[in-house]
């Protein structure tokens, strides 16, 4: 009979987890009363169970939602809190340390929050209710609650206490009516008591005449009448399971003990508040049946548009968009590997060992004051034979290995956080990082292997390298290029310095350097000669040479700060010098351009006077090994075994929960998907309340004719 309440909390519950829309409200029990009235033993005593936390300090908190489901079927009784996902729990000792927990989050100085917790009761000793439990009114705070704690839960429980909630109004037998803050709250809402029920706790604690007056209801009349109850279980409780028919027994016992409560008109015990409520719940609810269907009907099509209109009444699922997004991965990867082959990783390697090859040819060559005669040196000069060698093991024996393999990962990685930073890794921050740790992951245990191949396939080019007239022809030929490209940046930079300082302006700074340089020449000169003389007078033949050094820089610190001062600011000094290593560099490149470019250079037998010609042709030699390798060990097994790693890591173990939570993470998907789950709710919801107004035009059209 009271299926209507039942149907309808299921509807309320799925209204709940879609949204706290004022017009989607169905009614409610709202438990109010001052602190200390009994209100959690009234509800404890509805439930059967002890279930909400006690103690002086406040603990209730936040509004508890309580909905009772009645299981007829089933012996079970069990808590759920839906917003926790929890699961079942039976223990109601458990329960009410949960709900403690949850109260207790809100701090001291907060003292009263308006989030509320939802807890589902289910058993076959429950009917169904839905009850809201609010904070007990105080009179006084205490010295550590806040000034305003009064006003803010009567705030709070104004909220609730609107239509088309039923007040439940708590008020203890032993405390005069009169000073009841559950009733003056509840007459400025519901004046003639239409959806107020009274509820007169501790009956036990005042004489029967008084206790009958009150119940009669006379001098604060409610239209639903007040009901009498005593809710104190007796101390010798054996049975802690289920407390209510122990409590029940005594509050017969008592109620019978006097007979004016038998007297007609007055209401008491615990089950006939219980049926009280059921009747009145249900009532309730068949009144807000038609607003609800209308209220849900505007929202459903409102849903339905939205879905039409930004979706073309598109369905998804999250695991298609996970299958998706994978795939895209993937499709991404692909197209990099494809991207990036053996070309493009030489081109990397031969681009760095290009740059040590100019780097050893600027230190062991271009800086030599010797470097002009290098055309002119005997064939079997040891000094150029031996700084060839030299130069080579330089290259050679740079750990080669180590750095190319290096560099390959550090493209790869460089592509990868490409990779990892557009769609539609960019929706989702931890899925990239994942991304990027196993690729990073493959890499390092490829990394030693690789590097040692590498390493032991160019061992032979640290004793001896090869070349054949062909491979000559392109070290000279790669030679010139790169040193084309070097003068070109040299006279780059050149022409740089010149436009910023101004051409006559350089010219004399470069000047004033130079003869500042020479004047400085000449007096080390001189003072060498004095530091000679006076001690080969000490008759010492050696010059000590911490005090040479230390008087040459004496001049050239003392020299430097006093002309700076006269003329050029340092930075144009500074620029200067710069303007005068390049012109030299640049003068250098072009003379080692000639040679390269003359016959001397165009056989290998020759290669003492093309260091440039000799190391490129050795710098391609090992790109080449190393390329071979890298492409082999590295990036092979890499292109190989991203894919497989995605797949491992990132799909296999999912949940049905971590795809729902993946999905959502972009914001695009998220709205899609909650427009449709909107609307399916909206849709079953509909369903249900369909067949409950079918049922009661049924239930009415029997009533009227009778
Ligand atoms: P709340 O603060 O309004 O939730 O009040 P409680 O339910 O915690 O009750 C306050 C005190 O009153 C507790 O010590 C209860 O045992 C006691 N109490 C509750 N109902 C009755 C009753 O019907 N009779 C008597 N004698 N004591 C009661």
């Amino acid at each position: 009979f009271m299926l209507l309440t039942k149907k309808l909390i299921e509807v309320r519950n799925i209204l709940m987890s879609i949204d706290h829309n004022e017009a989607l409200r169905l009614p409610s029990i709202v438990v109010i009363g001052s602190q200390s009235s009994g209100k959690s033993s009234v509800l404890e005593a509805i439930v059967g169970h002890e279930f909400l936390p006690k103690g002086s300090n406040m603990v209730t908190r936040r509004p508890i939602e309580l909905t009772l489901i009645h299981t007829p079927k089933s012996k079970e009784e069990y808590g759920e809190f839906p917003q926790l996902g929890l699961g079942k729990i039976h223990d109601f000792s458990h329960i009410q340390q949960t709900l403690r927990d949850l109260n207790l989050a809100v701090s001291e100085s907060e003292c009263v929050s308006n989030k509320s917790i939802e807890l589902r009761i289910y058993s076959p000793n429950v009917p169904d209710l839905t009850l809201i439990d609010l904070p007990g009114y105080i009179q006084v705070t205490n010295k550590n609650q806040p000034e305003t704690l009064k006003d803010k839960i009567v705030e709070l429980c104004d909220q609730y206490i609107r239509e088309p909630n039923i007040i439940l109004a708590v008020c203890a037998a032993d405390v005069d009516l009169a000073n009841s803050e559950a009733l003056k709250a509840s007459r400025k809402v519901d004046p003639l008591g239409l959806r107020t029920i009274g509820v007169i706790t501790k009956m036990d604690l005042v004489e029967p005449e008084i206790g009958s007056a009150i119940l009669r209801n006379t001098d604060y009349p409610l239209h639903l009448g007040y009901i009498g109850v005593v809710c104190k279980p007796p101390t010798n409780r054996n049975n802690q399971k289920n407390i209510t028919s122990a409590l029940m027994r005594h509050e017969e016992q008592f109620f019978r003990s006097n007979y004016v409560y038998s007297q007609r008109g007055i209401q008491v015990g615990t089950g006939t508040l219980r049926r009280k409520l059921m009747e009145v719940l249900e009532e309730s609810m068949a009144k807000s049946l038609f607003s609800i269907v209308g209220a849900v009907q505007l929202e459903l099509e409102e849903a339905r548009y939205q879905f039409k209109v930004q979706y073309n009444d598109r369905r998804i699922t999250a695991e298609s968009y996970v299958a998706e997004t994978i795939d895209s991965i993937k499709h991404n990867f692909k197209d990099f590997a494809h991207s990036f082959g053996k070309p493009q990783v030489r081109h990397e390697v031969r681009t760095m060992l290009e740059q040590r090859v100019l780097d050893l040819c600027a230190e062991l060559y271009w800086t030599d004051s010797k470097i002009v005669d290098l055309t002119k040196a005997s064939a079997d000069d040891l000094y150029w034979q031996y700084k060839l060698d030299m130069s080579s093991a330089a290259l050679t024996k740079s750990g080669i290995g180590r750095t190319s393999t290096q560099l390959v990962v550090d493209v790869l990685m460089a592509n990868m956080e490409k990779l990892a930073s557009m769609e539609p890794l960019n929706n989702h921050p931890d899925t990239s990082s994942k991304v990027l740790n196993f690729s990073n992951e493959i890499l390092r245990n490829k990394f030693h292997t690789t590097a040692d191949q590498v390493e032991n396939c160019v061992k032979p080019y640290k004793y001896e390298v090869e070349c054949s007239e062909q491979e000559w022809a392109d070290g000279v030929k790669r030679s010139i290029i790169l040193l084309e490209k070097e003068l070109e940046s040299c006279d780059k930079a050149l022409r740089h310095i010149r436009n910023t300082i101004g051409k006559k302006k350089l010219r004399a700074a470069i000047k004033y350097v130079l003869d500042a340089e020479k004047e400085e020449a000449k007096r080390v000169q001189a003072r060498i000669k004095d530091i000679g003389e006076a001690n080969s007078e000490a008759s010492t033949h050696t010059i000590p040479l911490a005090a040479l050094i230390s008087s040459v820089n004496d001049v050239t610190e003392e020299g430097d700060v006093e002309h700076t001062r006269l003329h050029f600011n340092p930075k144009v000094l500074e620029r200067a010098r710069e303007a005068i290593f390049l012109r030299d560099r640049s003068m250098i490149l072009k003379y080692r351009l000639a040679a390269l470019k003359s016959r001397q250079c165009k056989s290998p037998e020759s290669k003492q006077y093309c260091p440039e010609a000799f190391l490129n042709m050795v710098a391609e030699k090992l790109t080449y090994t190393a390329v071979m390798f890298i492409q082999v060990e590295l990036l092979n097994e890499f292109f190989f075994q991203f894919p497989r790693e995605v797949d491992n890591r990132l799909v296999y173990d999912l949940d049905r929960k971590q795809i729902l939570t993946f999905a959502k993470e972009n914001p695009h998907i998220r709205k899609h998907l909650e427009l449709q789950e909107r609307k399916r709710k909206l849709e079953e919801v509909m369903e249900k309340l369909n067949y409950l107004v079918r049922r009661q035009r049924d239930i009415e059209g029997r009533k009227g004719p009778a």
